[in-house]
């Protein structure tokens, strides 16, 4: 089969699929098709424009590592930033004629060594490979309290930001105490909008300090890349990741030690008030649920405009929050900042693969999938950032790349016509994921005993429970006695 005649198609336009469109050109193949559901690129980094918004991960760690970039203004990269980082990319790889805008996939399925796809306008296409660049923290998780409906103010989740909203003045209720509610709270407390915080569980949160580059270290980052790559000390960066993750398996580690100590030391040292101080006490050891890093949040609270409301909420009333003392907070504007389903992956594109395999039947316990990346019976079809990859305070972007590295040479045997069809043995897939589950129930996710988005519906955490360099290491070539093909042209 010739490049031309060997087609691809990428479901997502966001930092995977961006990733995906650059790679799949560099390695030569020429006949691409991007399905992005909305009008632009970015992912939830599009779909995420809520004040405060700041992405934990250093900002030069969260950059493809092909594409520095100098001009990051502030150490933890601005959510406005990396939206434009990723179309400044988008244009300079002339991607955007490979997109198709504005078209989801709602359903692909695989028949006689090919992918079938049905799209939102009504058309149909054929893929010899479908990559999902769907992304993993995209569809709001929207509670379900009482009387939301009845809210006589606007209510909207933090993924849905309603800007028309002149915040000035306005009373604000933020619903949720993750990364998001947080930041938010953070970024409205420092603007003097009078904020109230629902908080049911408290979560701790790491310090951090977000400088600034300045226009001298930028330029200089700019004329000369080795100064950006020695600055930024790639390799200890990676050291640090590397400790982090052994760190979620060994919480008597001294990083895991440390990390707790800076944690405990944040809420003692800066809450003033002792009350509030046990108000934002968790209950759960530091690193079960992932570490919130603020700079601010604890300042954020404690001034005269913040309140934090630790009751459970009872309703949604026209006028407020009703709480379960009683209590009625008055408010304009509610906030939920309550998450996103994790488990939803390319959800609700249907997916069939062979013999007419429903994705919901094989992911009817919990999403799963070999190595992150490939699913026994769903031939040709492979996962950026899908289910059970690693998931923490790192750079996706990172994770994406190794797993393009892996995908690519699966790829190759089935661009070369050495097989029609590639899938994962369902044998590999079970002994993946029971060592997978036996191995997360080791991590402090699983032993801190916490609810979080890390855990799947039975409790269990859904993330690679291993460290970084076992990831790396797995991603470096397929173990091809894990893998069925059928067709092709192969004599031996
Ligand atoms: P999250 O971590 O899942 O937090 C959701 C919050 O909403 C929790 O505090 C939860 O409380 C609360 N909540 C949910 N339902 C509720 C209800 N019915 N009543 C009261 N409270 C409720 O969500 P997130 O903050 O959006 O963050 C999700 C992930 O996005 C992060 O972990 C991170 O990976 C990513 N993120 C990253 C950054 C960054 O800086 N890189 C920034 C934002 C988001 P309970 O704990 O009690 O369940």
């Amino acid at each position: 089969m010739n490049d031309d005649s060997f087609r691809v198609v990428v479901v997502g336009a966001g930092m995977s699929g961006i990733l995906a469109g650059i790679k799949l050109r560099q390695a030569g193949y020429s006949n691409i098709t991007i399905y992005e559901k909305a009008e632009r690129v970015g992912g939830t980094w599009r779909e995420n424009t809520y004040p405060g918004l700041t992405c934990d991960v250093p900002s030069h760690h969260y950059t493809y590592s092909f594409e520095r970039n100098p001009d990051w203004t502030r150490h933890l990269p601005p959510g406005g930033e990396i939206q434009a980082y990723f179309e400044n990319v988008t244009g300079k790889y002339d991607l955007a004629e490979l997109i198709r805008f504005n078209t989801e996939v709602v359903d692909a399925s695989f028949h006689q060594g090919s992918w079938r796809l049905k799209l939102s306008d009504g058309s149909d296409d054929r893929a010899n490979v479908v990559i999902a660049a769907t992304g993993v923290l995209h569809h709001p998780s929207v509670p379900a309290i009482k009387g939301m409906e009845s809210f006589q103010g606007a209510l909207f989740h933090s993924a849905r930001w309603d800007h028309s909203i002149a915040l000035e003045g306005k009373r604000v209720g933020v619903i949720g105490m993750g990364s998001t509610g947080v930041q938010i709270i953070s970024a409205l407390s420092e603007r003097g909008i009078e904020v109230s915080h629902f908080v049911r569980n408290p979560q701790w949160i790491m310090p951090v300090e977000n400088g600034y580059f300045s226009a001298e270290e930028r330029a200089a980052f700019r004329a000369d890349p080795q100064v950006l790559d020695d600055a930024m000390d790639f390799e200890g960066y990676a050291q640090a990741v590397e400790a982090y993750t052994e760190a979620l398996t060994n919480p008597d580690s001294e990083l895991a030690q440390s990390m707790s100590q800076a944690c405990r030391d944040n809420l003692e040292g800066n809450v003033i008030d002792p009350a509030l101080r046990e108000q934002l006490r968790p209950d759960h050891q530091p690193f079960c649920k992932r570490l919130i890093f603020s700079p601010d949040y604890y300042t954020a609270i404690q001034r005269p405009n913040a309140k934090l409301v630790r009751e459970d909420i009872e309703q949604i009333e026209p006028a407020g929050i009703r709480t379960c003392d009683g209590e009625l907070h008055a408010l304009d504007v509610i906030v939920l900042a309550t998450g996103f389903r994790a488990d939803r992956f390319m959800r609700p594109m249907t997916i069939r693969g062979r013999n007419g395999l429903d994705l919901e039947t094989l992911w009817a316990r919990r999403p799963v999938a070999y190595l992150a990346v490939t699913m026994p019976d769903f031939p040709n079809f492979f996962m950026l950032n899908g289910p059970n990859g690693p998931v923490g305070n790192f750079s996706l972007i990172e994770i994406a790349e190794h797993q393009w590295h892996y995908i690519a040479q699966l790829m190759e045997r089935l661009r070369s016509g050495e097989v029609e069809a590639i899938s994962p043995t369902g044998a590999a897939l079970e002994e993946f994921d029971a060592a997978r589950i036996e191995a997360a129930k080791r991590t402090i996710w699983y032993t801190g005993g916490c609810q979080s988005w890390y855990l799947d519906a039975e409790g269990i955490p859904a993330s690679w429970p291993w460290t970084f360099s076992r990831f790396v290491e797995a991603m470096r070539e397929p173990r091809w006695e894990y893998f069925e093909t059928t067709g092709g042209d192969a004599r031996c």
